[in-house]
């Protein structure tokens, strides 16, 4: 693409409120260079899940204060945007269906394009332990994984997608160690491939991160790699 130098997110004296309540992000700025792994941090209320919010375009930021790749965020034509922003919730919706069923999404991926994006997203391994592998039945919900494990399928299904950005809120609930550790690997290794912005609960998620952004009130705190923080 001809927009290959341009910051992956580009935002510009954001402001924002709800409705017509107290501001609650307040002037921020901020470049991200396309490939970098930034983790967003700040106690309850600081604005990360509302940023995330405004990144998505849940909610309309004023004009021009948000960029992706160049563009104005409410100039990106709702197919591109689609193709270009993947999103790893915090709590994932998982269908009553089969492990490939829930990263196909109704796409009609082949199983070539599952198994890449499962194993980029180091779901893989869990997945072909199952007895069926990627076959098995995930239950209602996805009943019969762990919380870590929906999250590591919740990143195959946007990484099936072939995202240029991708978006995660990390799971507040418990995650086991060994599951945060390869979600840790996961998102580490996606570095200089897909432009990833982590919110998260945990510093060690982002332990690998070029860049932590830490958000206090709605503004800007301090923003540096892990080791400064
Ligand atoms: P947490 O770590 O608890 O997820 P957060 O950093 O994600 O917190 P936000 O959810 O962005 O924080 O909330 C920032 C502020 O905006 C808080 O004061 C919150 O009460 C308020 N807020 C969040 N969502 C809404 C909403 N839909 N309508 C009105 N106010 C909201
Ligand atoms: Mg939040």
């Amino acid at each position: 693409a001809n927009d290959d130098n341009l910051p992956a997110v580009s935002i510009r004296h954001l402001n924002f409120a709800y409705n017509a309540g107290q501001p609650v992000l307040h002037d921020l700025s901020l470049d991200i260079p396309q490939g970098d792994f930034v983790g967003i941090v700040g106690h309850t209320g600081s604005g990360k899940s509302t940023l995330l919010s405004l990144l998505l375009r849940f909610y309309p930021a004023p004009h021009g204060s948000i960029l992706m790749h160049g563009m104005p965020l409410d100039a990106i034509d709702n197919e591109r945007f689609r193709a270009e922003v993947g999103l790893v919730p915090q709590d994932p919706f998982l269908l009553a269906a089969s492990a490939r069923e829930n990263i196909d999404m109704g796409r009609g991926l082949t199983q070539a394009q599952i198994e890449a994006a499962a194993r980029a997203a180091h779901a893989h391994d869990f997945i072909a332990a199952l007895e069926q592998g990627y076959d098995t039945p995930l239950g209602e919900g996805g009943s019969r994984l762990s919380v870590g494990q929906k999250q590591l399928i919740a990143i195959a299904r946007a990484l099936a997608g072939a995202p240029r950005i991708l978006l995660l809120d990390e799971a507040t609930s418990h995650i086991d160690s060994q599951t945060e550790q390869i979600v840790q690997t996961a998102l580490d290794e996606l570095r200089g491939k897909v432009t990833v912005i982590a919110i998260a609960h945990r510093l060690s998620t982002i332990r690998d991160a070029n860049r932590i952004i830490v958000l206090n009130h709605g503004r800007i705190a301090e923003t540096g790699p892990h080791e400064q923080l």
